[in-house]
């Protein structure tokens, strides 16, 4: 079979963690980032993991230098369009693009002007890629909770155009949801879709708070609610989906193969789930690579995998119209 020719959808996806590798070369070079070599390799080290990552904290450090790459509209602009046009060579016919805006306003530029140059570079790639896109605005947990009122605001008018749902993302300690109900409800009151990193770090009961405190309709990762029979039960009756990212959970050393992961598991008992890669460049893989790994170990086969693709469609926070053309791509 030949997976990349394989229709996809990507749900879980960081625009600072998707950089080409070049383009940061390039970008360093033309902002004048002060780092040791402009060399590719080097370039590289600073924005992959390798061997040597030990935890999500680790992971995290990989984002130093692309954002301070990403503090103009034109390079956010193009960081976004790039990564869609990427994708779009591997068959990703829809993809849901995160980012914090928080994070892009080092150098002056409002919540709103960040929002919009994303939102730019993926409609310029819907034009010129056979690709359909979405912006998830993420809210950093490791921030003030003035920056999530304010991140909602300044996303409420793309909504719709572009902008489909609220995200919180980051460190993640146990009970940070009670914090965000307010802020969460606000958004949700606006039209945004909610979508909450949970579970990723070891706290389970983390799951049932972002949907039943959050009402998120999707959990970025949820890969430890096998430790708890409440929150799995939760899961499987409200059908949320569980946007699974296996080389992510791999690198932060959350599971140590795709073998011992435990998604598989959760699809076949009937929990959603959807693939994605998280970080493209930090995690070094693509979601063609990601899928391999996954037909290879588990002996996917094909019919689970257009099941996969309609429960992907289904949980998609785009319109009827999108999920209509993205159902033409299976039978
Ligand atoms: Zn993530």
């Amino acid at each position: 079979m030949d997976i990349k020719k394989l229709p996809k959808i990507e749900l879980h996806c960081h625009l600072d963690g998707s950089l080409r590798i070049e383009t940061a070369v390039e970008l360093a070079k033309k902002e004048k980032i002060e780092i040791e070599s402009y060399r590719y390799e080097y370039v590289k080290d600073l924005l992959s993991i390798g061997e040597e990552c030990t935890s999500l904290d680790d992971y995290l450090t990989k984002f130093y230098l692309p954002n301070s790459l990403m503090q103009s509209s034109e390079n956010l602009k193009r960081i976004a369009y790039e990564l869609l046009e990427d994708a779009s060579k591997e068959n990703v016919k829809y993809m849901e693009v995160r980012f914090a805006p928080i994070l892009h306003t080092q150098n002056g530029l409002t919540l709103k002007e960040v929002i919009k140059a994303v939102v730019d570079g993926i409609k310029k790639a819907e034009l010129d890629f056979d690709i359909k896109g979405n912006a998830i605005i993420s809210c950093m947990r490791s921030m003030s909770l003035d920056h999530v009122y304010d991140s909602i605001e300044a996303g409420k008018e793309f909504i719709g155009q572009g902008v489909s749902a609220i995200d919180l993302a980051a460190v993640e300690n146990k009970g940070f949801a009670v914090d965000y109900i307010d802020a969460i409800n606000l958004a949700k009151g606006y039209g945004y879709k909610v979508t909450i990193h949970a579970g990723e770090t070891g706290f389970a009961e983390n799951v049932i708070d972002a949907i039943n405190l959050l009402g998120a309709e999707r959990i970025g990762h949820g890969f430890y609610i096998y430790k708890s029979k409440e929150v799995y039960d939760l899961v499987k009756e409200k059908g949320v989906t569980l946007e699974v990212c296996p080389k992510s959970n791999i690198d932060t050393k959350a599971v140590d193969s795709y073998k011992n992961h435990p998604f598989y598991k959760y699809y076949k008992d009937g929990i959603n789930i959807s693939i994605s890669t998280d970080n493209r460049t930090v995690s070094n893989i693509t979601l063609s690579e990601e899928l391999e790994s996954i037909f290879n170990t588990f002996d996917l086969t094909l019919d689970e995998y257009n099941d996969i693709y309609y429960r992907s469609i289904k949980s998609a926070f785009c319109d009827e119209e999108t999920k209509k053309w993205l159902l033409t791509f299976v039978n």
